[in-house]
């Protein structure tokens, strides 16, 4: 069996994790797999990277960003097969380079395009474990390219796919995919299987197990993922097409603190406007997530919508160079506290009045609703952040008594 397993900055965060992820591999060596390992960096290293490329420059270019933050994977897969190495088992690293993981050459945010599986394939039949950098990729530059935060998910699932393997293990430090974040919800509890798009929507919604590009490929390419702890041996949550059990109403609820509003207040009503304002932010990659536009009034109206919290401050500058010019509009107006709760399920599609339910969760723990949006398997709702503890577990209790 060809088994890839990935195991995230937690996992290999000091010398005796990476001891125990090192036999954890060498298990599955030994019981005759052929194993290709994907790590993160350790612990928080791209955070402190970061950090120290904004204390040099706080204006850092991406390319060179790029570059440093691909060293903090470099250190774990080679400190992994040092420690491989001296357990007795022969182990290689390689970094994107080295494989040759081809990517698009949007730095700090590139998709991988094709892996070459040659060297792997070979170092595989030379009888070695072979460890490779999540995270990173290379250009048609020749440059090092990032694959975004949580990257190294990707990374894994890509790697599966190509090697055509036979699992993929996503090692994290929780037990697998939850109904809730249970530092939030106390009761929530775990999921034995998720289905692609249920996953995707918790992903993409934050949900933090597993990185949305990963889920969509593994979606894409079939790739049955499985995520569990690397601190024990729970089975885990199973991430497939379909799920054996009867479609639940609802498996998880999910919130994103890291949200802002924008509020283009005083647009002219007519056609065109709501393709200048979001083709400014295209321009710069900026990712919109729910819109409303309010119905024309006196010739004018108002479109508000939702960005990465960390995104806002470029969003908002990229409107005011155009306010007065091709936007036209009186104001624009910011709100950084508020946050995303979502409840996801696929049994919802065939279910009238999840959302009611939701609704009136709300309502009962008098929680107000600033903005709604839905998709056939998720409700969305914005509210303050600071009821986001309050709201969670007030939804989650109400789907869970009959549904969970
Ligand atoms: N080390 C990268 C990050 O912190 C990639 C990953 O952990 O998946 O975002
Ligand atoms: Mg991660």
């Amino acid at each position: 069996m060809l088994i890839v397993k990935k195991f995230g900055g937690t996992s290999v965060a000091d010398k005796e994790r990476i001891f125990n992820v090192a036999r954890r591999c060498i298990e599955d060596y030994k019981n005759g797999n052929e194993v290709v390992v994907v790590l993160s960096a350790m612990g928080k290293q791209t955070d402190v990277l970061l950090a120290q490329a904004k204390d040099i420059n706080p204006n850092a270019s991406k390319r060179e960003l790029d570059m440093l933050l691909t060293t903090g994977e470099q250190i774990s897969v080679a400190l992994m097969a040092m420690a491989m190495d001296s357990l007795g088992v022969p182990a290689v690293s390689l970094n994107a380079f080295q494989v040759a993981m081809h990517t698009t050459s949007v730095y700090s945010n590139a998709r991988l395009k094709k892996i070459d599986t040659d060297r792997i394939k070979n170092e595989l039949a030379n009888k070695k474990i072979v460890i490779v950098t999540g995270f990173q990729g290379v250009n048609k530059f020749d440059d090092y390219t990032t694959l975004g935060r949580g990257g190294s998910d990707t990374t894994a699932v890509a790697l599966a796919a190509a090697l055509h393997a036979d699992k993929c293990e996503i090692f994290t430090d929780v037990d697998g995919v939850f109904t809730a974040d249970p530092r939030i919800v106390k009761n929530a509890r775990k999921l034995n299987e998720i289905t692609y798009d249920e996953m995707l929507e918790l992903a993409t919604l934050g949900a933090g197990v597993l990185h949305n590009r990963s889920v969509e490929m593994a979606k894409k390419y079939g790739v049955e993922l499985v995520v569990r702890s690397s601190l024990n041996t729970t089975e885990g949550t199973v991430v497939k097409e379909e799920v054996k059990m009867e479609k639940m109403l609802v498996s998880g609820v999910a919130c994103d603190r890291n949200a802002a509003r924008i509020a283009v207040i005083g647009l002219e009503d007519q056609p065109g406007v709501a393709f200048k304002l979001f083709n400014h932010l295209a321009k710069y990659n900026i990712n919109v997530d729910i819109i409303i536009q309010s119905i024309g009034r006196d010739g004018t109206k108002d479109i508000s919508f939702t960005v990465d919290g960390d995104k806002v401050d470029e969003a908002v500058k990229i409107l005011e160079r155009h306010r007065e010019t091709s936007l036209k509009c009186e104001k624009i107006d910011v709100e950084e506290s508020i946050a995303k709760v979502s409840i996801v399920g696929a049994g919802m599609m065939s279910n009238a009045g999840v959302a009611a339910k939701m609704f009136e969760a709300l309502y009962d723990v008098g929680v107000n609703i600033k903005m709604i949006s839905t998709s056939e398997i998720r409700v969305t709702v914005i509210i303050d952040d600071v009821h986001v503890d309050k709201a969670m577990n007030a939804v989650h209790e109400s789907f869970s008594l009959a549904d969970f």
